[in-house]
């Protein structure tokens, strides 16, 4: 690929959106109204807003590889943060997609370097779910169960954090996705393992706010 190339590809793309809606730059420029936040894997073959067939100023966006949702990751918390309380966005997603090379590598007996230790939190969640696991002869329906598997624990360590707990609490309605794509087919699919509040939680993590007593 010639880099200066994607320059040409740029302002011709530009040139078009204009010439649909003359308006397009100007709105956006203006303020950005996402109505979702999109956690998803970082490959190349998931983009958020093209695979929703939506315009830039849709979608907001988080992606790492394999989706994850680790409850340091001060980056990953800091957007959840602005998405839910400054742009008040009312549905938070996780896409995972089947084919993940993350989920792939966590399944591997071998090693990758230092990205073992950011898999290392699928690794530990294809341990809980050995038995579910073993109990699938095929190792490419095996490894498309992890993925699924996998969004859904992120939908739940989601949930668990203070920014969706205080969100609920707030009265602010929040609804939390589990959605997968597949690379082969461009289609995405719903986990239907939506949480719209904490009843979805363990006693563990039902946090009351600071502010309230008792
Ligand atoms: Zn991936």
């Amino acid at each position: 690929m010639d880099i200066r190339e994607l320059f040409a590809r740029n302002r011709a793309w530009a040139a078009r959106m204009r010439a649909r809606d003359p308006d397009f730059f100007s709105r956006l420029a203006h303020q950005q109204a996402p109505r979702l936040l999109w956690i998803g894997c970082a490959d190349s073959r998931v983009p958020a807003t093209q695979i929703t067939d939506l315009d830039p100023g849709s979608i907001f966006v988080h992606r790492n590889i394999a989706n994850l949702v680790v409850h340091t990751d001060i980056n990953m918390l800091s957007v959840v943060q602005y998405a839910v309380e400054v742009l008040r966005v009312e549905h938070l997603v996780v896409c995972g997609h089947y084919g993940c090379g993350g989920v792939r590598a966590a399944m591997a007996e071998r090693q990758y370097g230092l990205i073992d230790n950011w898999l290392r939190h699928i690794r530990e969640l294809r341990e809980r779910h050995a038995a579910e696991l073993a109990a699938i002869g095929d190792p490419k329906l095996r490894e498309r169960r992890l993925v699924e598997l996998n969004v859904c624990a992120q939908v739940l360590n989601l949930a668990r954090t203070t920014i969706v707990q205080n969100a609920w609490a707030r009265g602010h309605p929040l609804a939390l996705h589990g959605w997968v794509y597949d690379v082969a087919d461009g289609l995405l699919h719903d986990l239907a393992t939506t949480v719209t509040g904490p009843e979805a939680l363990g006693e563990v993590w039902r946090m009351r706010p600071p502010t309230e007593r008792g």
